[in-house]
């Protein structure tokens, strides 16, 4: 049977909690434990993949086609396993499968509560998790702030599953603010004592305190929140603010938080392997040179819209000693008459258009795009990105002048990008993409291929509109190659051009599968390519 550590969070959002719980697994793992992880998303979406990016960030994708939670992302950064169905619970999904039941009669006339019946339902969903990936420790975050109505159902079932499990097979850590207040100028322990009351309200006694705070805490503030909290001094794990989050597991590894974990698991502690973990802070404290590239969105207002595409890139740099400089540019703003396309994009030694949906935007990354080619400036194309390549190389070099994706322009003469015939026939826009691992066969001698070094791959997408396979061959001729292709459904996956230095797009998402410590082959190669033009001008 597994163990059970659920991470709950208090005072207020965006203190790093996804970060805590991925460094736990990571310890964890590290002691050579199977870990696996989950977050519980409060909200009535049935997942993340209907909301804009701008109110909720990016939509990580998991290599089975779900949309989940861009905590997500992180987890399988720091633990580098696969996620699945399993790991991304929302309310929405908990309550449709709980009337689901109800319509189909399975509750044999009883009356449908929230308990038992939504926490049961879940209860079932960690259970499920920990039998489907038969990990030692189960891992859940629970998003959201401790007293939120929205997650009160979800504290409830953890407060049942205790007493199901008991005490040396379920941990609690909670993660707080002590903040700083200038003036006084002194740490304040009342937002923390306040949580920690608010979270034995609800029937549950942490284990372990995750305290975010500017500086360390110091003996008496230690003692003040444990006495408080009732818990152990030691069991109080500084989060002391960094400036690159994969060091957090070394400053909560110093604490010893996965003995503490393991001990009361009643687990044995073994020596812990992280000297791959240590080289790359090693790495990321060493980048002596910087590369600039441009990432052209339209939710650049908030980097977290693109945050696997970010860390893609900053990982891509590790691997070259490099720190990669983002400059985010609005596509709209090429869009408008006086601006200069030089005076944005000049400076930039690779050009990045990530996925996107939607009419707003599109003729900036167009001109982006454009720029790249003419000026054989390193392009990255990712999903719309690859869309957009084969829209300007239509129009520019081939002479169609209004080709053009039907997600734009429904009734365009020349849709380059176009539905297929079974998404044509789609009225739901949840869950209908074309989501998760497809496989693709690369062509030897393209760049993909000296890239992937691989004759087949799988990557993750999540797409509506597909190359129009009518004008493969007229852009053939023009120069464009088709190096990657779906072999079931003869579907164009990777582009390239081989008469410029270093332009290539995909239809799928190559960000999900990068890894701190393992840069993705097309991102490094990419940000290869910018630091060799660096070097050149
Ligand atoms: N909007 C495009 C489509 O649906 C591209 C999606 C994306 O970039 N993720 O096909």
């Amino acid at each position: 049977m597994a163990k059970f550590v659920f991470v709950t969070g208090g005072v207020c959002s965006g203190l790093g909690k996804g970060i805590t719980a991925s460094s736990i697994a990571l310890l964890l793992k590290a002691k050579g434990y199977k870990v696996f992880m989950q977050k519980f998303d409060p909200y009535m979406n049935v997942d993340p993949g209907t909301m804009s990016p701008i109110q909720h960030g990016e939509v990580f994708v998991t290599a089975d086609g779900c949309e989940t939670d861009l905590d997500l992302g992180h987890y399988e950064r720091f633990i580098d396993e696969e996620l699945n169905y399993t790991s991304n619970i929302t309310n929405g999904k908990i309550y449709s499968s709980v009337i689901e039941k109800e319509r189909r009669g399975d509750f044999l006339g009883a009356t449908i509560q929230i308990v038992p019946h939504i926490s049961n339902e879940i209860k079932n969903k960690i259970y499920e998790a920990a039998t489907t990936s038969n990990a030692d420790i189960v891992i859940t975050e629970i998003g959201g702030t401790v007293g939120d109505i929205e997650s009160s159902v979800m504290m409830e079932a953890l407060r049942q599953f205790r007493l199901e499990q008991g005490r040396e097979n379920t941990l609690f850590v909670h993660t707080t603010l002590v903040p700083y207040l200038f003036g006084s100028n002194e740490l304040k322990t009342k937002p923390t004592q306040n949580s920690v009351i608010e979270l034995r309200r609800l029937g549950i006694q942490p284990d372990i305190l995750v305290t975010r705070a500017p500086i360390e805490l110091g003996e008496s503030i230690r003692k003040k929140i444990a006495l408080f909290g009732s818990i152990p001094v030691e069991n109080i794990i500084e989060a002391k603010d960094v400036n690159n989050i994969y060091e957090i597991p070394l400053n909560f590894h110093k604490q010893k938080i996965e003995e503490i974990i393991l001990k009361q698991f009643n687990l044995k502690i073994e020596k812990s392997n992280l000297s791959y973990w240590e080289e790359l802070i090693h790495i990321v404290g060493q980048l002596d040179n910087e590369v600039e590239i441009a990432l052209v969105g339209k939710y650049i207002e908030l980097e977290d819209a693109y945050l696997s595409v970010k860390e893609a890139l900053k990982a891509a740099g590790y691997k070259y000693k490099t720190k990669v400089k983002i400059n985010w540019i609005d596509s709209e703003i090429l869009e408008k008459k006086d601006t200069k396309i030089e005076d944005v994009l000049g400076n930039a030694k690779g050009i990045l258009v990530p996925g996107g949906f939607g009419s707003r935007g599109i003729e900036g990354k167009i001109l982006a795009c454009q720029y790249a080619r003419e000026n054989k400036i390193p392009y990255l194309g990712i999903c719309l990105g690859m869309q957009i390549a084969v829209i300007e190389f239509a129009r520019h070099v081939c002479g169609i002048e209004d080709a053009s994706s039907t997600e734009f322009d429904e009734v365009c003469k020349n849709p380059v990008i176009d539905l297929m015939a079974n998404q044509k026939a789609i009225v739901n826009k949840g869950g209908t993409l074309r989501l998760g691992n497809y496989e693709c066969h690369i062509e030897k001698g393209t760049l993909a291929y000296k890239d992937y070094n691989q004759e087949t791959i799988f990557e993750r997408h999540r797409h509506r509109y597909e190359f129009n396979n009518q004008y493969r061959e007229i852009l053939e001729k023009n120069g464009m190659v088709f190096s990657g292709i779906n072999p079931d459904l003869n579907l164009v996956e990777i582009i390239e051009l081989p008469d410029h230095p270093h332009f290539i797009a995909g239809q799928f998402h190559p960000e999900f599968k990068s890894r701190p410590t393992k840069a993705h082959p097309l991102f490094a190669s990419f940000v290869q390519a910018a630091i060799n033009l660096k070097k050149k001008k």
